[in-house]
């Protein structure tokens, strides 16, 4: 339970209203256990104004430019005006739904960074049974450039978001293991150590310790149980 991360994607979901159990979250997070809320753009900066200790805002994605004729869009400069920290970057919904690709991934993320927020990066194979090597060479393609701050990475195994499938915690420390080792390739051995590896896919409060338990497996990104106020409490409570 030392310096863990546990990490809330609300995804298209939630409400005002559930802004309210960002106190029993904080409460609920033990030494080392750092907790943030990723909710949906209208709701960042009513989460950041209740002030709640413990809890660090995020956003779900960014664009890659500054600013500019974008329509629709939302640069990090903002979501960091609005007072976030992170921002979630090639969540696989956006890389199947938005057609978003490592070397766009890799141009958010570092708008992200530019901006001062902390770019979590998603990875993860589709199908079941992928090469660790694909993953990592996944996250080689859509890291940003230069000596990156604050960088967060997630190994999210299409198959098991959503889906109440898990992989084997062994089998999340072997890509860990591999997420690892391509970050200290591209970052240089204490930044690449320093990156915490999440792990996400139908984490719930039964499994959650069993992931954070293997090495390298610095924390969890929950979506489907971060919006169980009972539940993420537990999840929070048990990593
Ligand atoms: P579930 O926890 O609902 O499987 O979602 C995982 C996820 O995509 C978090 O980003």
């Amino acid at each position: 339970s030392m310096n863990k991360l546990v990490v809330a994607n609300w995804k298209m979901n939630g409400s005002r209203e559930l802004l309210s159990a960002l106190p029993r979250f904080a409460a609920a997070a033990g030494p080392g256990v750092q907790v943030a809320v990723c909710p949906p753009f209208p709701l960042i900066a009513l989460a950041v104004d209740r002030g709640v200790a413990g809890i660090v805002v995020g956003a779900q994605d960014c664009h890659a430019a500054p600013c500019g004729a974008h329509t629709g869009a939302v640069s990090a400069a903002l979501i960091a005006e609005a007072g976030a920290r992170l921002v979630i970057v090639g969540h696989s919904e956006r890389r199947r739904q938005c057609n978003e690709s490592d070397a766009l991934v890799a141009r958010k993320a570092a708008a992200a960074v530019a901006a001062g927020l902390g770019p979590l990066i998603c990875v993860g194979e589709e199908d079941e049974g992928e090469d660790p090597g694909t993953v990592a060479a996944q996250l080689r393609a859509s890291l940003p450039g230069g000596a990156p701050a604050g960088i967060v990475v997630a190994y999210e195994p299409v198959w098991a978001i959503g889906s109440g499938r898990t992989p084997a915690p062994s089998r999340v420390a072997s890509v860990h293991a591999a997420l690892r080792a391509a970050l200290i390739a591209a970052l240089g051995d204490v930044a690449g150590r320093a990156v915490p590896i999440l792990y996400g896919g139908s984490v719930d409060a039964a499994n959650a310790a069993a992931f954070t338990r293997e090495q390298d497996v610095d924390g969890v990104l929950v979506g489907g149980a971060s919006l169980d106020r009972e539940a993420f409490q537990a999840i929070i409570a048990a990593v």
